[in-house]
Parts: C-alpha cells; structure tokens; sequence
C-alpha cells in the first residue's frame, strides 16, 4: 500500500480542463500588435536548445537583422530576453553606477520609468520635464547638460503615451560635447519613423518586438556604441542585476571575442525565431519603404479623423508618431465608454492615456503588418459608429 507522504494542498483545477480561449481581437492599441502568420509559425517550430550551434547562428542573423533595423554597425548588438523594460533596466543598470548622475527627459511615462529605474539602482536623478506632448529644444537639453553633468541622458523617440516622435538630431553631438552618453527608446518608432543610430550618434538604442516589428511580446533589440561599451567594461561596482549584466550578456550573444559560450541564463528560443522572422520581414520590406508606409497610413488616418470632426493632440504634423496617434478626448463622451464599445461591437482595441495622459487622449496604433488603409478605415468606422452611440445625455 503507498504510503501519503505529504498533505495535498486542494486546488480546484476545473478551469484548467477548459481549452485555452484567447479570442482574435484587432490590435489597433499602441501594442502590441496582430503577429503575422509567417512570424507566428517561426515561433511555432519545434525547440532547439538554446546553446546549439543552430541557435547561435540564428542569434548571429538576428544580431544582423537589429544592425540594419537601428542602421548601426556596432558589434555590441544583441536581442534582451524580455519585453521592453529588460531592455530599459539593462542600459541604465550597465551604464550608470551608484551614486552617478543621470538626467531623464520625461515627456510622457517613459521618462518617468526611465527615472524611477535610475532612482533605484542608486544614480542621482536630474529631470527635464514637460506636459504629455511636450518636447525639448537641443538649447534646452544642452543647457540641463552644462547643469548637472549626467554620464547618461535618457530621451524618448516615439513617445507612446503621447504620440509624440522627438527630434533627434543633434543630441548625441552635445551629449558629448559634456561627456554624456544618449540613451534612446525607439520601443514604439522602429520601423515607423526614421532613425540611425549611428548617424544621429546614440549610444544605446533599444526597441521592442511587438510594436511595428510584429513579432509577439518578450523580446527586446538594444545595442551599445564603442562608448558605451567602454563606459560600461570600465566600471568600477558590478551592476546590480547579475540577469542583465553586460558581461555575460556579451558572451552569450557571442559579441565578447571569446571562443566559447558559457552558460549564462536560457534564452526564449521560440521568441528569438519570431524575432528573426519579424526582423527578415523588415529587411525584406526595406526601412525606407517601411517609414514611407507608414506616414502615408498615418495621414490617411488623421485625415480621416479630423474629418470626423476629431481634434489631434499633437498639433504639428511633423512631430506626430506615424505609429501611434492620439486624439483628444471629444467633449460630451466618456473616453472609457467609447473603448468598451469599439470593443464589444467592433472587436478593436484602442487605449486610452498612460500614466500623465491618462484622461487627455485616445490612441489608435496601426503598426506594421495592421498597418493598411483598410485597418485605418475600419478604425474610422467603428470610431464614428462609437461617436453616434456613445454621446453623453445632457441629463
Ligand atoms: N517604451 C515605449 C515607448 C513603449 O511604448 C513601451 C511599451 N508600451 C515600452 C517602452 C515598454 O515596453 P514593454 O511593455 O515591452 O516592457
């Protein structure tokens, strides 16, 4: 007779007996977005392990795909094994050491987190700060410069929460003009809005791989300039995350010189074959041809929007986010109302705000493969649909 060695802890599983239900819904936030087929069976190959040869050679192509996606030839490439934030943590942890000075342009939540991850490893935090939609001129980030003497100034390219994309050219020439280096997020812009990292001299550049790259969530493109590297392998302390250190991070994408790989965390194999397909995608479309569709489906939507009588928060065209486009909430509606019935009737997700736009925006993100002039029609449609529906009584 088997002997009870240990007390059953009761769980009901009955939910676990029910097949997995994940509805297909419109994408049309600001992410992430519907996977294409192509991208989602990559990611449904069978498991190889993740120190193989064939791993490594697929990591060596995706390496290659985020070179050419961030226009960068720096070796120090290479994809986090987690969602944006990974990406966010690793710069700001790798780069930055107790005690040291940063200063974070926040515009929307980005800098905000930005400022708060810095504020927890122990830097000395300095803000440049406007409302939701604001942006910063170079006169102004030179002269926050000059003031406080960062080693890392952190600026948001495609503001997300606001639907801002922020000029950079010119930064990285002034960040080093006071021995700063510029840390870029481009999470919500890659593809959608140009940017060369070497050009425009960013010295740490990360992405997402469910925005406009439409690979599915969990997995983050970052790469580091010679400076950088150097900043970071010079350090006196260890960073304070052993997952996110550089220096075995560098070694496991094979980017340190070394000959042999040494174990270092298991990476998400399945996600790094939708990121390498997602990143073939983009290759094969061309970035030029990805920015320019992606302005054209975005004027097609503003068009569309101002024609509903709409207004659009970012005012000068010039600065919207091709991606991601917020509108001000329309008076006589509860923004919240509006979302849950594009929702039940349309099957469309759009956002509200985040973190200080909340209550001031909608969002509506078309981004790579939703990115058409179908989906923004459709998205005009159930919008004036929701506007006829959904209109506050005087009462
Ligand atoms: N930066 C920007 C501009 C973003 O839009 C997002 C995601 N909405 C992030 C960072 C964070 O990425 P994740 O949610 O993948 O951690």
């Amino acid at each position: 007779r088997a002997v009870q060695l240990y007390e059953k802890v009761q769980i009901n599983t009955s939910c676990m007996l029910r097949p997995l239900e994940a509805p297909f819904r419109y994408l049309f936030g600001p992410g992430p977005s519907n996977v294409p087929p192509r991208v989602l069976a990559a990611g449904g190959r069978p498991i190889i392990g993740h120190m193989h040869s064939e791993m490594f050679g697929i990591m060596n192509d995706i390496k290659k795909g985020i070179q050419y996606a961030f226009q960068t030839s720096n070796n120090m490439t290479l994809a986090m094994s987690g969602s944006g934030h990974t990406a966010m943590e690793c710069a700001v942890f790798n780069i930055v050491e107790p005690g040291e000075s940063v200063l974070v342009a926040i515009n929307g939540i980005w800098g905000e987190r930005v400022a708060e991850i810095a504020e927890r490893m122990g830097a000395k935090v300095h803000t440049l700060v406007k409302a939701p939609g604001g942006h910063f001129t170079n006169a102004e980030i030179e002269q926050a410069l000059a003031k406080h003497k960062p080693v890392l100034f952190f600026l948001t390219h495609g503001e997300s929460s606001s639907g801002l994309v922020h000029p950079v050219d010119g930064v990285g020439d002034i960040c080093h003009k006071y021995n700063c280096l510029l840390l870029v997020d481009s999470v919500a812009s890659l593809g959608a809005a140009p940017l060369l990292m070497d050009q425009q001299n960013i010295d740490i550049l990360y992405t997402g791989s469910q925005k406009a790259l439409n690979a599915p969530p969990g997995t983050a493109p970052i790469s580091f300039s010679e400076r950088a590297c150097h900043k970071m392998f010079n350090r006196k302390t260890k960073p304070v995350s052993y997952l996110l250190d550089m220096t075995h991070l560098s070694n496991y994408w094979g980017n340190d010189g070394k000959p042999q790989r040494i174990y270092h965390h298991t990476g998400p194999v399945s996600g790094f074959f939708a990121l390498r397909e997602s990143l073939a995608i983009l290759a094969e479309t061309g970035l030029e041809n990805s920015w320019k569709h992606h302005t054209e489906v975005a004027e097609y939507l503003w068009k569309g929007l101002e024609d509903l009588g709409l207004k659009l928060f970012i005012k000068d065209k010039d600065l919207r986010l091709p991606s991601v486009t917020t509108i001000a909430i329309p008076e006589g509606y509860n923004w919240k109302e509006l979302l849950a019935y594009i929702m039940k009737h349309h099957q469309i997700e759009f956002t509200g705000g985040l973190g200080p736009s909340v209550g001031m925006v909608l969002r509506i993100g078309l981004m790579g493969y939703n990115c058409n002039k179908a989906n923004a029609a459709m998205a005009l449609a159930a919008l004036e649909d929701a506007l006829k529906q959904c209109r506050k009584s005087k009462a």
